[in-house]
């Protein structure tokens, strides 16, 4: 499948050395919070990464692909995600288990029965890291990880659906 060819305002990537999240900010170093390898703040449209990630190509790779279709996803529209939605929705019905990546899986395991029909943020998070985890695993170049854990049949669908969406935009915004 063809890289999405962005189009739109530019984006600040900064590195930061054991960026931490804390109160919404990011941290440097040891310290309250939550050890992350990446941020993204939408409305500054600026993505801050783990500068260990450049010593590791592949993982710099995959998880700025996560990060920068963030942007892409805010600017998706109703109703391409609707029908993100719908798929997913399909597959937990199914009981698909594992997904394309730890932030997926994270958000994923964090659903509770009724979020789905409560349209409830912990399922909007879910829909959101499920669209940046899976654009790396198509985009980033790398086809074989310890976090791709989604069944094939399931992986085939979210591919054609990306691929369904690229057809129709091929120069999505960030
Ligand atoms: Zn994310």
């Amino acid at each position: 499948m063809r890289v999405p060819d962005f189009s739109g305002a530019p984006l600040a990537v900064e590195y930061m050395p054991d960026p931490h999240a804390w109160r919404g900010r990011l941290i440097s170093g040891a310290g309250p919070g939550l050890r992350v390898h990446a941020a993204s703040f939408i409305r500054q449209r600026r993505i801050v990464l783990d500068a260990a990630l450049l010593r590791h190509p592949r993982e710099h790779r995959r998880i700025l692909v996560h990060e920068l279709f963030h942007f892409a996803w805010v600017r998706l529209g109703s109703p391409d995600r609707a029908t993100w939605a719908a798929l997913l929705a399909r597959e937990i019905r199914a009981r698909a288990r594992g997904d394309l990546g730890w932030s997926a899986e994270l958000s994923k395991t964090a659903l509770k029965p009724d979020d789905l029909a409560h349209n409830h943020r912990r399922w909007r998070r879910y829909l959101s890291e499920a669209f940046c985890d899976t654009a790396a695993w198509l985009f980033a170049g790398i086809p074989r990880h310890s976090e791709f854990t989604l069944a094939r049949r399931h992986r085939s669908a979210r591919r054609a659906w990306f691929g369904a969406l690229l057809r129709r935009r091929p120069a999505l915004s960030l």
